[in-house]
């Protein structure tokens, strides 16, 4: 795979697609609540800069609603919170085009200078860029690489998916990876081949139909398993414990059940919740309690690891040399429910060994937490993209950017 350093870009108009989806504060919409994707962005742009380029950046934020281009630019999200936060991270101002590929991309390019930078509109105002039709991705990519003359792949949260910007816009030009997507997958690499053991792997988050696959792959190359979050009670409830009215995908318990089977055969130890934090509904303000057990009454659901399972989870992590973790294993987002989370955050932070943390609410979580900057080896920007990856099925991303021109 060509490095973007590796390119010669002085006086030249580099398309740079990265990975700026993060979250906005629900009531506005305006604000940014975690900037660590735009962060993780700057290292390629700044050194396309810094070695004369001039940086088109290409972005998508968040799932516009439409059949068209005007209702969805109408919907929203626009991009430019994100353009104010990338302008004050770079220290530099950005033009923001008022469209994706259109007339004021077009322009913007036109005059563009070394060193300057824009961001295009969110690409997925486009319909075509998420389009299973080739030909219509194929056109939007067309008008994407008729801005630049090189393109950089560095949106790694977004390698997993087929779109237009992604898969169909690096071979019509000569192009690259980014710094972000090279360290991403060394990361990951390091994952699958010859972990150093014992290799522990930490699940949670909200719904297992999400992360069945990921499971079964991991449930080969791992030691152990720990299970917790929303998925965790489809386990408890394959196992036969009650559940209450906690988070269950009752089509999955088949596939669970195979898994657990599997992993059972394979020698790996899979840990589930033994207690739970649990109340009577999903809000920040509802009263929380403590079940001792693995089972949960009716009436209640578990919206957190108890006690009891911060301290197993915590022992199970003790010697790992390796761990990855995906997923919070409770409702961090209301603090009645957030100490299984800072839990298990804590208790990776001390191993010595890899560890790394992925999933886009997962690495949000930690941030929030204020743990030392070394807390983790790395904080991957990839959700879907790095559990596609230790799924072992190739991103068409990343092998779009693999294929030379
Ligand atoms: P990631 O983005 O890191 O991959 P997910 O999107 O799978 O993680 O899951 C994150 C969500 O899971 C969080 O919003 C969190 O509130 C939710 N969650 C965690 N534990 C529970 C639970 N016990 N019940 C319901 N939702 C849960
Ligand atoms: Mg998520």
């Amino acid at each position: 795979m060509n490095r973007a350093e590796d390119l010669q870009v002085a006086d030249r108009t580099v398309l740079v697609r990265a990975d700026l989806n993060v979250p906005l504060d629900t009531d506005g919409g305006h604000s940014i609540t975690d900037d660590g994707r735009i962060r993780a962005s700057l290292p390629t742009i700044r050194d396309l800069l810094a070695r004369g380029a001039g940086v088109i950046v290409c972005a998508h934020l968040g799932r516009p609603k439409g059949d068209d281009y005007p209702a969805r630019a109408a919907g929203g999200p626009s991009l430019r919170p994100v353009a104010h936060r990338l302008a004050e991270l770079l220290g530099q101002p950005v033009t923001l085009a008022g469209d994706v590929a259109g007339e004021s991309a077009r322009v913007i390019a036109a005059t563009m200078g070394a060193g300057e930078v824009a961001l295009l509109e969110n690409v997925r105002f486009e319909p075509a860029e998420t389009s299973k039709d080739d030909e219509e991705r194929g056109e939007l990519a067309a008008r994407l690489a008729a801005l630049a003359d090189l393109y950089v792949g560095d949106g790694f949260g977004a390698m997993h998916r087929k779109h237009a910007s992604v898969y169909d816009t690096p071979p019509l030009l000569p192009h690259a990876a980014g710094q972000l997507v090279l360290a991403e997958v060394a990361v990951l690499r390091q994952l699958t081949t010859n972990p150093a053991r014992p290799y522990v792997v930490v699940l949670g988050g909200a719904k297992v139909s999400d992360k069945l696959a990921v499971i079964g792959n991991l449930a080969r190359l791992a030691d152990r398993l720990l299970i917790a979050g929303g998925m965790a009670y489809t386990f408890l409830a394959a196992q036969g414990h009650r559940i209450g009215d906690s988070m269950f995908q009752a089509d999955q318990v088949g596939q669970v059940t195979t898994v657990l089977a599997d992993a059972a055969e394979a020698g790996v130890e899979l840990v589930l919740p033994v207690d739970h934090v649990v109340a009577d509904r999903l809000s920040a303000d509802a009263e929380p309690e403590i079940v001792n057990g693995p089972d949960i009454p009716d009436g209640k659901m578990g919206l957190d690891i108890g006690p009891a399972t911060r301290d197993l989870f915590a022992r199970k992590l003790a010697d790992a040399k390796t761990v990855f973790w995906n997923g919070p294993p409770g409702v961090f987002e209301f603090p009645a429910f957030a100490a299984g989370t800072r839990a298990v955050a804590e208790a990776i932070s001390a191993v010595t060994g890899l560890t790394v943390v992925g999933g886009g609410d997962s690495a949000a979580a930690v941030r929030h937490l204020n743990l030392p900057a070394d807390a983790f080896t790395r904080i991957s920007t990839g959700g879907g993209a790095s559990l596609e990856y230790l799924e072992g099925r190739e991103l068409p991303g990343l092998a779009a950017l693999e294929d030379a021109t």
